[in-house]
């Protein structure tokens, strides 16, 4: 199910100077509650899709980055969280979404505080307070897992709970495993998951996608001649140029005036001499199979043709320095002196046809292992979403396998830290006290946002959770259950999850919320903002301009100031979400 959004948030409120002090602090938070709202629903395997347009091209995503990133954030400070979401990406490739209701969610818990008067360095003084006793929590409670079966079935497991809440979760038995063997394929120690290429081929159905030990790359274009040429190698040399081998190759680099005839003959001799020469080294080389970043014409593959040879041209960068860095060859820039050890190799060459195209695939390489999941799919978007969703579960993945270290999922981490949080809370006076309980509450935003996408009765199943993790240890991995309404021992229902990515969430989250707080003038300097905008806007601090980022030049004459009448008819306090499309 997905459900249709326009990218581009403006937030207003009307009639309130919001751009320093307490005030600006609201109107901060307010911003990141709107943010937070947008992509709340996606939450968990309950979760929808978004449907993101942002005048060019169609995206559907589940994804939080992704969202974020589409959705054109121009409020300063709601941007933060945009920025979160994107380090959570960088760094874990899974938790996007639950990073930033958390910390919303946080900042949602603080704006009594700051209605009140509290000041903010108080405020942030308990967040980091709790957010290490909740980052320590994690630590310990987190569950070991190394060696053998077990360690694959626990990698199994995480990377399934990271394709839960994806459109292709009913494949999960398919690609969980795939995405296993592609990391497990990698050298352990340094997990370069650059090293895993993925390949999207469009047509056919998703579960033909496949997993090579190796490169694969596709076919970009075929020359007469190309037919004869065999497609299958044993422990084949690899040549990769970056060299032309078509005969037009001068003509275009020099402008010559002839006299007489014969000279012109002289000339096009030389060309093909040059080309002869050319392909003559390449032969010379040994190699069975020549690689060039740059074309490969008709002549030169009708010419490695006879000699039973294989040739591919135009192969991009990307594929290219994978082919080098799998087979140990080196990217030559002239035919002239080629050196053995210069030469890649690998155990098996295929090219496939795949779909509608043809692949070359290098199985059994010697330097550096790497390996290529090939992704099949009817729609262009529905092969985009696979990418990012193996891209996740690719992270989780290395996450777990470095750390071998887990905890249950679907709230149960997030409602026994919060229980943590709270049972310390206790022990502290004052108004930190107070802070540090709105700390624990935050957290419990996961648990009942998957609930509610689950359409059950939140608060219902978060009272069931709290009384269950209150009770006793065994209650430890309680969690919502998305398959019947209640909740469940999501660590024996496998939902699992590496620790790191949960130490990474909170702490982020937390810093992400103290940021805001600590953020109580927003400056604009008209002279990065659209001339339309800042005409419209005045000087720098416009009335309740505060928080307010230009709109880039995306509504016509710019930005309407938020304290003054560019809204009419908009209630006080009211958010406004406004279409670039409508515009
Ligand atoms: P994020 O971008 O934060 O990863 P997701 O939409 O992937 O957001 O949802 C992740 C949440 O869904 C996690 O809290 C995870 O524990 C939870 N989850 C995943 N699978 C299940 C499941 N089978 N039952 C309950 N919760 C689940
Ligand atoms: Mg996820």
């Amino acid at each position: 199910m997905s459900m249709m959004m326009q990218p581009g948030i403006i937030l207003l409120r009307e009639g309130t100077d919001t751009s320093q002090g307490k005030a600006q602090i609201i109107s901060n938070i307010n911003a990141c509650a709107a943010v937070a709202e947008t992509i709340k629903t996606t939450l968990g395997p309950r979760g929808m899709d978004k449907l993101i347009f942002d005048g060019r091209k169609v995206t559907i995503s589940n994804d939080g980055a992704t969202i974020m990133r589409l959705l054109d954030v121009v409020h300063p400070a709601a941007k933060t969280l945009v920025d979160i979401s994107m380090s959570q990406d960088a760094e874990v490739g899974d938790g996007t979404t639950s990073v930033v209701l958390i910390a919303a969610s946080i900042l949602d818990e603080m704006k009594s505080f700051v209605e009140d008067g509290l000041h903010p360095q108080i405020i942030i003084r308990g967040i980091r307070k709790a957010a290490n006793l909740a980052v320590q929590r994690v630590k310990d409670l987190a569950v070991s897992m190394r060696g053998g079966d077990e360690a694959r079935q626990l990698l199994v497991t995480c990377a399934g709970t990271a394709l839960n809440s994806k459109l292709i979760s009913n494949h999960k038995d398919m690609f969980a495993p795939m995405v296993v063997d592609a990391v497990s394929m990698l050298d352990p120690q340094l997990l370069d998951l650059d090293l895993v290429g993925i390949k999207k081929v469009s047509g056919g159905s998703v579960r033909q996608s496949f997993l090579v030990e190796g490169v694969a790359f596709k076919k970009t274009f075929s020359y007469a001649g190309f037919e004869q040429q065999p497609k299958k190698f044993s422990d084949p040399d690899i040549l990769l140029l970056n060299v032309e081998l078509e005969l037009k190759s001068e003509k275009e680099n020099a402008e010559i005036r002839i006299t007489d005839p014969d000279q012109y003959q002289s000339i096009v001799d030389a060309e093909w001499r040059i080309i002869y020469d050319k392909l003559e080294a390449c032969v010379a080389s040994g190699a069975k199979i020549i690689l060039s970043k740059l074309p490969i014409g008709d002549l030169a593959t009708q010419y490695f043709a006879d000699r039973d040879l294989f040739c591919a041209g135009r192969v991009t960068n990307e594929d290219m320095m994978r082919v080098a860095k799998a087979t140990g060859g080196v990217v030559q820039c002239t035919c002239h002196d080629i050196q053995t050890s210069a030469l890649g190799h690998c155990q098996h060459f295929e090219e496939r046809q795949v779909g509608d195209e043809r692949y070359n695939l290098f199985t059994g390489c010697p330097r550096s292992r790497t390996a290529t999941i090939v992704l099949r799919g009817g729609s262009e978007q529905f092969i985009d979403e696979t990418h990012r969703s193996i891209h996740d579960a690719l992270c989780i993945v290395k996450r777990a396998m470095r750390s071998g270290e887990v905890v249950a999922g679907g709230g149960a981490i997030e409602m026994e830290v919060s229980k943590f949080v709270r049972e310390e809370a206790r022990k502290i006076e004052g108004k930190e006290q107070l802070i540090m309980n709105s700390m624990a509450r935050a957290l419990e935003v996961i648990p009942r946002q998957l609930a509610d996408n689950a359409g059950f009765d939140a608060t219902e199943v978060l009272n069931n959770l709290r009384m269950k993790h209150a009770k006793d240890e065994k209650g430890r991995w309680y969690g919502v259950n998305v398959d019947v309404e209640g909740i469940t021992d999501t660590f024996q229902s496998n939902v699992w999850e590496p620790a790191p990515n949960k130490v990474n969430s909170f702490a982020a989250a937390s810093e992400a919320a103290c940021l805001i707080l600590s953020i109580d003038e927003t400056v604009r300097n008209p002279r990065t903002e659209q001339p339309g905008a800042a005409d419209a806007n005045g000087v720098g601090l416009g009335p309740g301009g505060g928080g307010m980022g230009g709109r880039r030049g995306k509504a016509p004459g710019g930005m309407p100031p938020m304290g003054g009448g560019g809204r009419r008819g908009m209630p006080k306090g009211v958010r406004a979400f406004k279409g670039r499309g409508g515009a």
